[in-house]
């Protein structure tokens, strides 16, 4: 640790230090005398404290101070402004080496209910072994560009190819389906609880699609670009059914991967696994299950170590890089066969880091005093320097899974009970706070009629009925499902609501993901008029306002080509003054409101664009904030060490990338270090922060095409900063969480809202983090332009501020001196630039999208190309994951779907295919029974001797009925071949078109068949029929209102089509199509009263539908039982001739399809 100069306070001069310590705390109340003032020269960059997150020794920056005070960048002629965090302390003592590594075990049984057999399911928390060294041995990095390793030049142009490391693709056929392989391994519906009751299971898969961010009831637009072409309607169900049961297999246990046979036996019929494989490896390839730290499936690699083997680089270790790293790791543990298969070992990942240390925004600096048990777990004393909330672990927050599920962290929830303090120390009162709060969700409403619609994608939906009951629809066996129209599903209305639209109190739109709020207040309705509104909310009208008086934004709002938010909001405040009296507390309230808008857009309100700067909007998850305890740097950290440590190169600053636009196998990519290491890559992710890009800190060979700088130049990069306190006792309520503070104008007590601006952000919210630091904390934030402000001021005015703001406050209280103090100035750092992205008003909308699409093999991630989720770690890690299916992309190649998607549908006699066989001598078990008990619908009649039976042959053994049985014949005659009469696939289907799926004549032999016959005599003598599985109700809500108005909606449609011209020669297909599709759009427009009768009729059909079922099932199974039984005495008394193959008794498929002879 270096000590440098600060702000004219010559680092280590005790006297300077003890001077300022009494100036700043004259009454003596601090209980240690400040012994230095260190600034920590590594700034958020590094620091020494975090050699434990290295993997190796740490070597010289490549960043340096110069004589001026500015960063200068080695090899460069830029610099960058100086350091980005300063900390005063008193106590220094030694960091300790890192303890809190964690271990998790992993088990890899599940269970179908997902629980674990012998599965440890809480992670053991132990000591982290020292970090392991670097042992990669396969690592191309090509010589530096100077042996000496001088400075890198920087030199335009592209490095040339080392043609050693090159290797031309060995060319093997990519991986077969492995639909094949499952038919023999896995059973259909193995991975279905079969004790949970249906209602209970349906809504544990509706809940882990949701806790996934997908649309249970649709697909989602990646799987829709994927399947819209090849599914039946119907099928979209069934395919919505096995993705749903996957995700929750993996909810409720993401400690343990899921394996393609656990996802196979998601499906209720094997015919549907190759749906299963689609829903699988969509799922693995885009990170919704087998994400995070936990082992994957994988091969044994033989390869021998020097191999081929492609390298990938990740430039960046925050959460997004070491997410897309870890992410690809599984990846490529998952798909080894696509290297192997063609005599490669799976790509290497090296991830570059220009600091000594990871998580990049997310930093728990250790404090320099650490007490030892002030936090559970040995974990040490941290304070956040960037991101410290989780936003709610509910719906869909992937941490969730990462942070609860698998590295077991230990978190605080917060509570969202606020006081707010005016500028002379009172707290606000409860009345006034509130008023205000909705005043400001009303101006913001109002403001947000200038929002941009946000972009939508209707993709195709299954029965939500059927999902709701987690049941398939019988494919093939009910016109009803037919019927149904077949346009996509507006997926907004799908989605679980997140908030009522009213917000969370003091939180205004978008605000949510980053502050602690949870208190929901009415919604404002902004149609109403001003004045109605206002009252309505409590304030007094001012004289001879008339109740419809309102305000009108319009003007202001399109005055410029590029309004913001603050300019329209300022405007509101202005014309509400006209209806209401807006006093000074007033102005410094709805003024503190602006500042948390600032604080979670990190940019003052007059920089948002009016139109998106929510568009994020709806996606907030769900639940209360909390806060990790011991730092969040156990985020990334986990990240990097687990299930196997990630190769992490620190101190490796990218000074410039050499890539490869267009696929040229001539060109190299190089990635050049400022120390001059060069490394070679296949394909490059860059996860630097968008204040880097826009920085232009690193060059790019060939420069950015256009629309991506265009993106990079229009978006903003804001900015938030941080003083956190360190003290030995806490003077201020420890049960609560955060206080708010209110500032003053710059005039006293102004009603000009301009003259808020400058200092409504300055500590106007004060974070306690004692529950996660171990010790007494505060941490004030200073938003907007305050944050601007901090970068220039010195850390002495800022603590001398927050202490005068303090004591006002708490004057009861004896307020000590700080035993700590850190000041974060994140523009300053080299490695951000700023905090994190914000919509400013040049702003496209889609230019998010923009940001994460790649050019040629570069690859793009980080918070800012997450336009679902911007500025937070979970939206970082997220864009990991989709970068990770990217890479994927362009490595593989799309996921190969298998051939066929979907197997034949169950045959049945009267609908689809027959199998002609020969007539069988079973003369000795002829059962005396009518034979249509035998075979329904079938060409037998009257005895079991029939001329030419018919054999109905199923897939699926739980389907079986009796009369699919084979058919006895008292002669034998020589088997004709098989002849398939198939209806055909459905329409866009891929179905069993190949003649593999068919039985195949010479997998039976005739004598199989007659001991088979004779024993299904013998069963059906003894037990008769098997009971015959009932129909489905055929009465679904939808297929009754068709029916009851069919009519009505041909006449309707009749009429349109006279009155136009162009419909008069369309076709009576044509006519139906329109009557269909118009019956459809009516069912979606009736209110759920209307539907109501409907759904009575249906729900009645279903009710006697289930209790015939259940009888069904009651009989079959007892069925069963009994023809096992008499099976095992046939075999047992009448053992198989010699030579067969062994039909009795054993299953005898056709290993690519299951086609099942046996049923009992
Ligand atoms: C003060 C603050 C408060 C925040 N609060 C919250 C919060 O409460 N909740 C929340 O969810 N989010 C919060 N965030 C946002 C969150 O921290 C970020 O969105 C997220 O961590 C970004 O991760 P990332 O991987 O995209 O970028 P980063 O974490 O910035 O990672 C990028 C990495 O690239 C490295 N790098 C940069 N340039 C180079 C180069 N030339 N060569 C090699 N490496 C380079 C950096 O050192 C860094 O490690 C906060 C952020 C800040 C700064």
């Amino acid at each position: 640790m270096t000590t440098v100069e600060l702000s004219g306070v010559e680092g280590g001069d005790i006297s300077v230090a003890a001077a300022i310590s009494d100036r700043m705390f004259p009454l003596g109340t601090h209980t240690k005398p400040l012994s230095t003032i260190d600034e920590d020269d590594s700034s958020l960059s590094s620091t020494a404290t975090d050699i434990f997150d290295s993997n190796d020794a740490l070597t010289k920056g490549q960043w340096a101070y110069d004589s001026k005070g500015t960063w200068r960048r080695y090899g460069s002629s830029e610099s960058a402004t100086s350091t980005g965090i300063s900390s005063i302390c008193s106590s220094v003592l030694a960091d300790k080496p890192d303890d809190q590594g964690i271990f998790v075990s992993m088990s890899k049984k599940r269970m179908a209910d997902g629980s674990m057999k012998q599965n440890n399911s809480t992670p053991d928390i132990k000591p982290e072994d020292s970090p392991a060294p670097v042992t990669s041995t396969e690592i191309t990095i090509t010589a530096p560009l100077s042996e000496s390793r001088s400075p890198a030049q920087k030199r335009r142009g592209r490095p040339p190819k080392d043609k050693t490391t090159i290797i031309p693709p060995a060319g093997k056929a990519r991986r077969a389906s492995m639909i094949s392989k499952l038919q023999d391994r896995v059973r259909p519906r193995s991975s279905l609880p079969a004790q949970l009751p249906k209602d209970v299971f349906a809504s544990e898969c509706i809940e882990a699609a949701q806790a996934s961010r997908l649309d249970p009831y649709a697909l989602h637009i990646g799987e829709h670009q994927l399947l819209s072409e090849l599914l039946m309607h119907t099928e979209v169900t069934i395919y919505l059914n096995i993705r749903n049961a996957i995700l929750r297999l993996w909810q409720q246990n993401p400690l343990c991967s899921i394996t393609v046979e656990e996802a196979a036996g998601c499906a209720r019929e094997g015919r549907f696994f190759g749906l299963a494989e689609v829903a699988y490896k969509w799922l693995v390839r885009n990170g919704y299950i087998n994400f995070g730290c936990v082992e994957v499936p994988q091969d044994e690699l033989s390869l021998r170590r020097n191999t081929k083997q492609k390298t990938i680089v990740v430039i960046g270790a925050g959460v997004s890089g070491l997410s897309s790293a870890r992410q690809l790791d599984g990846l490529f543990a998952q798909n080894s066969e696509h290297w192997t298969d063609a005599g490669e070992r799976p790509p290497q990942i090296i991830v570059l880091e220009g600091r000594k240390r990871i998580g990049g925004r997310v930093y728990s600096k250790p404090l320099r005093s650490q007490v030892d048990g002030s936090l559970p777990g040995n974990l040490r004393n941290t304070a956040e320097m960037g991101a410290m909330i989780v936003t709610g672990f509910d719906h869909g927050n992937p941490l969730n899974t990462v942070i609860r599920g698998q590295l077991g962290l230990r978190y605080h929830l917060m509570t969202d009970a606020l006081t707010i303090y005016d500028t002379d120390g009172q707290a606000v009162e409860e009345k006034t706070d509130q008023i205000n709060t909705e005043l400001y969700t009303d101006i913001s409403d109002r403001a947000g009629d200038f929002r941009a619609e946000p972009q939508k994608f209707n993709t195709l939906k299954g029965d939500e009925e059927l999902i709701d009951r987690a049941r398939d629809p019988i494919v093939g066996g009910f016109s009803g499902f037919q019927l149904e129209p077949l346009f996509p599903v507006d997926n907004a209305k799908h989605r679980k609501p997140v908030l009522k639209r009213g917000r969370r109190r003091n939180a205004p739109p978008g605000t949510e993901k980053l502050t602690g709020r949870s208190r929901v207040i009415e919604e404002s309705d902004a149609a109403q008029s001003a004045a109605r509104a206002a009252k309505t909310m409590g304030w007094q009208l001012k004289d001879g306002v008339a109740k419809n008086q309102s305000i009108s934004l319009r003007e202001t709002a399109r005055a410029k080509q590029h309004p913001t938010l603050g300019k329209v909001m300022d405007e509101a405040i202005e014309q509400y003054q006209d209806i209401v009296d807006l006093t000074p507390q007033d102005m410094r309230l709805l003024n503190w409101h602006h500042a948390n808008l600032e604080y979670a857009n990190a940019a003052p309100v007059s920089w948002l664009s009016l139109s998106g700067h929510d568009q994020d909007t709806g996606n907030e998850f769900e639940g209360a904030h909390s806060e990790i305890v011991g730092g969040y740097t156990q985020l990334p950290r986990g990240l990097m060490n687990l299930p196997t440590k990630l190769d992490v190169r620190f101190d490796h600053s990218v000074d410039s990338i050499h890539y490869n636009v267009s696929q040229d196998p001539a060109l190299t990519t190089k990635v050049v270090c400022t120390n001059g290491e060069v490394f070679e890559a296949d394909e490059v992710v860059l996860t630097t922060p968008l204040g880097v890009l826009k920085a232009d800190a690193i060059d790019f060979d060939p420069p950015l095409p256009g629309w991506k700088q265009g993106a990079i130049d229009r978006m903003g990069f804001g900015l938030l900063n941080k003083l956190v306190l360190l003290y030995d006792k806490p003077f201020w309520d420890d049960s609560r969480d955060m206080f708010g503070l209110l500032n003053e104008a710059d005039y006293h007590d102004s009603l000009d809202p301009a003259h808020y601006a400058k200092n409504r952000g300055r500590f106007y919210l004060i974070w306690n983090a004692s529950k996660t630091s171990g010790r007494p904390m505060l941490v004030a934030l200073m938003a907007g332009h305050s944050a601007h402000e901090a970068e220039k001021m010195d850390t002495d005015t800022l603590l001398g501020e927050v202490n005068h703001r303090l004591r006002k406050t708490f004057s009861d209280a004896e307020i000590p001196a700080p035993t700590e103090v850190i000041v974060t100035r994140w523009k300053r750092d080299p490695f951000t630039r700023g905090t994190y992205s914000y919509v400013a008003p040049e702003t496209r909308a889609g230019d998010y999208d923009l940001m994460a699409e790649s050019v040629g093999n570069l690859h793009f991630a980080g918070e800012a190309t997450c336009g679902t989720h911007p500025a937070t770690v979970h939206g970082a890690f997220l864009s990991g994951l989709r970068v990770g299916a990217d890479v994927m992309e362009a490595l593989t190649g799309p996921i190969i779907l298998p051939n066929p998607l979907v197997g034949p549908s169950p045959i049945k006699a009267e609908s689809s295919v027959q199998y002609h066989l020969p007539a069988i001598s079973t003369a000795a078990y002829r059962p005396a029974i009518p034979s249509t008990q035998m075979v329904s619908g079938a060409t037998m009649s009257g005895s079991i001797t029939v001329g030419e039976p018919v054999i109905n042959v199923k897939q699926e053994q739980d389907l079986a009925d009796p009369h699919n049985a084979p058919s006895l014949s008292a002669t034998t005659t020589k088997p004709p071949p098989l002849a398939k009469q198939p209806s055909g696939p459905p329409r866009n289907s891929v179905c069993a078109a190949d003649q593999s799926f068919w039985l195949q004549s010479a997998a039976f032999e005739s004598s199989d068949l007659d001991y088979e016959a004779n024993i299904i005599a013998a069963i059906l003598v003894a037990l008769g029929d098997r009971p015959i599985k009932p129909s489905r109700p055929g009465v679904n809500p939808f297929l009754l209102f068709t029916k009851a108005k069919w009519e009505e909606c041909r006449l309707h449609c009749a009429a349109l089509a006279s009155s136009t011209s162009s419909n008069k020669s369309s076709s009576a297909s044509d006519g139906k199509e329109a009557i269909r599709g118009t019956i459809g759009k009516w069912w979606k427009a009736l209110s759920a009263e209307e539907k109501e009768p409907f759904l009575l009729q249906g729900r009645q059909a279903q009710e006697v539908a289930d209790q015939a079922r259940r009888e069904y099932e009651e009989g079959a199974l007892k069925w069963d039982e009994g023809a096992r039984r008499i099976r095992r005495e046939f075999m047992v008394e009448h053992p198989p001739p010699a030579g067969s193959g062994g039909v009795g008794g054993k299953r005898k498929t056709n290993t690519s399809a299951s086609v099942v002879l046996d049923y009992a």
